[in-house]
């Protein structure tokens, strides 16, 4: 059985005072006792205090992002190594920000992947087709080559610290989400992709989350379709109310 997994994506908000804030309404806010595995990805520059806040609660610390690199002459990246050092053990790759403003491609997340996995980090790998791509057909090819290009040289043991999210570059922060029905449907095809190249044991073990303008009011439903494991969220999980109510329809 799959766990449900709901992770906030707090992108570039909130400063020290505010994730403080934030963290507090949230160890108010969330059930303590919900079967879902609660994620929240503050900045960097918070991280460590987001770590010590949420100690005894059960909630986790994601990074949103990491360098590929083992340490060096890097200026202004932070290596796995450093994420570990403050008590992160999850980071997120791959967002469909990070490809797009910072030239992620899917070889260089491949390396982050590797990096991220050799020092014991779980990690979210997001992925997603832009409008043009669902517009012209290309989604499903799309989607399979960024699996395949960063993932498909992993080993089945390594896939206990992956956790997939499908987010379609035309539902984020822009209000329209795709139906449960879209969702499901590519969420399936992502199942049998998996299946195909590591076989049943992986792809219904690994959790598929959903991304793009999930909402209190859409929640429910998108996560009720079978291959939807929870969601990744951007704009509602900054308020605790929001983020604490698509917990809760996990
Ligand atoms: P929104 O929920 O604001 O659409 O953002 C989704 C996202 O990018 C999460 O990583």
């Amino acid at each position: 059985m799959r766990q449900k997994i709901v992770a906030g994506n707090w992108k570039m908000h909130k400063n020290a005072e505010e994730t403080e804030d934030l963290l507090n309404d949230l160890i108010d806010k969330l059930p303590s006792d919900a079967p879902v595995h609660i994620i929240v990805a503050p900045t960097f520059v918070n991280l460590a205090s987001a770590v010590e806040h949420l100690e005894f609660t059960n909630i986790n610390v994601a990074a949103q992002n990491m360098h590929q690199a083992e340490g060096g002459a890097f200026t202004g990246e932070i290596s796995a190594d450093m994420l570990k050092s403050v008590g992160v053990n999850t980071v997120i790759l791959g967002h469909s920000e990070r490809r797009a403003y910072f030239h992620e491609n899917n070889s260089l997340l491949k390396s982050k992947v590797d990096t991220a996995l050799k020092h014991e980090l779980v990690v979210i790998f997001c992925f997603g087709e832009e409008l043009k791509d669902r517009q012209s057909g290309n989604h499903f090819n799309l989607v399979e080559n960024q699996l395949k290009d960063s993932l498909f040289h992993l080993q089945e043991k390594d896939w206990a610290n992956i956790i997939l999210a499908y987010e379609p570059v035309w539902a984020i922060g822009t209000g329209e989400t795709a139906s449960p029905e879209q969702a499901q449907e590519m969420h399936g095809f992502i199942r049998n992709t998996i299946d195909s190249k590591f076989g049943r044991n992986v792809s219904e073990n690994v959790a598929i989350l959903y991304g793009g303008s999930v909402k209190p009011d859409n929640a429910r439903e998108i996560f009720s379709k079978p291959d939807v494991d929870g969601g990744l969220i951007g704009g509602a999980a900054l308020k605790a109310e929001d983020f604490a109510a698509i917990v809760s329809a996990a």
